[in-house]
């Protein structure tokens, strides 16, 4: 049988992958730390289950329009305007299921069979693979720590070819929690406008920065490089929304109405008490992104000052998302009594050791690091560290 070898070159997610082998383990009785899945621990503000409960009883449970309802749109116009100084129209926005799909949408949208894409590494596992699912060739540039992960201007602008349609951005990155700043961006938003290129500029982490470089989205600097920018962002990460798939695209008419189009025959509109749900956390109290935010940062500074005194660890301070990012080089190749010869080695014996489940970073373009999510209470990263800094010191020691 021939199936396709677009669908057979896509890789299964590492991430999910690790957390359901951590969830095996500790549904078969092994005390189990999950240091793996980018997910906020927190419940979903009460205002916001509120409004889907009072969704469900009003019968709000029909079909919608397949981009989003009016209202929910016209909430992230606003939003967009508030927090990020530009201006869509409800026309503009297609709401898709997580910003997963949105950025599935918009690369369906832009691509023809072999078009290339700009990633600078690190980057989102999932960004290659939705490259090579919408026909794309994923084209890496790499960075490392000396320029705090972010790739300049000038890489990629080397990096171009007569094939390049696009460029994929992530500020703050997931895994290394690397903020761009408004002059790096500008540099960025200038090679594309003059190469005439794309960008897809994913903004889920704004909410979550601990540094003082604010967040700018590479949208806002003119209207050209506005015009060519699709704007990925959603509620999963900021308002503890992972499970009810909202993320969004905010891009030109144009786009929109492809993206629209595509979404339209594939899943239609998302669930319609997430929509309403979505309402309430966008223009309710943002109370509980800023508490949530707090507890985030406190985790991060604990998080850094015990993973920065773990022998062979090398972190740099992450600016922003819930992940600290650590290069193991100096770790690799010296175990005594097991073998590690790379992050993913590394991983893989941590878990079979110590029951710690952390994320090796082979599939975010980097194979000598490792990712660990903070997003997960103090309790359970003092004793995930604890096991962590005793794997170290029986095998490295
Ligand atoms: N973008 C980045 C950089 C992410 O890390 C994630 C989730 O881990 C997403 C997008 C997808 O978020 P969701 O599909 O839950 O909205």
């Amino acid at each position: 049988m021939k199936l396709s070898e677009k669908a057979m070159k896509v890789k299964e997610s590492s991430t999910l992958a690790i957390t359901a082998k951590a969830k095996a383990m500790k549904a078969a009785g092994a005390s189990v730390i999950s240091f793996s899945i980018g997910e906020p621990d927190f419940d979903t503000p009460a205002h916001i289950v509120e409004a889907a409960i009072a969704a469900l009883q009003s019968g709000f449970t029909k079909y919608t329009d397949s981009s989003g309802i009016l209202k929910l749109r016209e909430a992230i116009c606003g939003k967009l305007l508030k927090d990020n100084g530009l201006t869509y129209e409800p026309k503009q926005i297609v709401v898709s299921n997580g910003a997963k799909h949105a950025i599935g949408n918009a690369l369906l949208a832009i691509l023809n069979e072999g078009d290339e894409v700009i990633i600078p590494a690190p980057y989102w596992l999932t960004y290659p693979e939705a490259v090579t699912l919408a026909g794309g060739v994923p084209v890496i540039v790499r960075t490392d720590k000396a320029t705090a992960y972010k790739a300049s201007a000038v890489q990629i602008e080397a990096a171009v070819t007569p094939k390049t349609k696009a460029i994929m951005l992530n500020s703050p990155n997931n895994p290394s929690g690397s903020v761009y700043t408004e002059a790096e961006l500008r540099a960025i938003a200038d090679v594309a406008c003059r190469r005439d290129l794309i960008v897809i500029s994913d903004e889920i982490y704004e909410k979550l920065i601990y540094v003082d470089t604010p967040h700018v989205s590479i949208a806002s600097f003119n209207k050209d490089i506005y015009d060519r920018t699709i704007v990925i962002n959603g509620l999963s990460k900021s308002y503890a929304m992972t499970g009810w798939r909202m993320g969004y695209t905010a891009s030109n008419p144009t786009i929109a109405g492809l993206i629209g189009n595509i979404q339209s025959h594939q899943t239609s509109n998302i669930n319609s008490i997430t929509q309403m749900a979505s309402i309430a956390a966008i223009n309710g109290d943002q109370g509980c992104v800023a508490a949530m935010f707090a507890e985030f940062a406190k985790r991060r500074e604990y998080m850094l000052k015990r993973c920065s005194s773990i022998k062979g660890f090398d972190l740099a301070p992450p600016d922003g998302a819930f992940y600290a990012f650590i290069d193991i080089t100096a770790l690799v190749g010296k175990s005594k009594g097991i073998k590690v010869d790379d992050a993913a080695d590394f991983a893989a014996a941590l878990l079979e050791k110590k029951g710690v489940a952390i994320v090796p970073c082979a599939d975010f373009g980097c194979d000598m690091h490792i990712r660990l999510s903070y997003a997960m209470s103090m309790d359970e990263i003092k004793e995930g560290v604890d096991r962590i800094e005793a794997f170290v010191s029986e095998y490295w020691g």
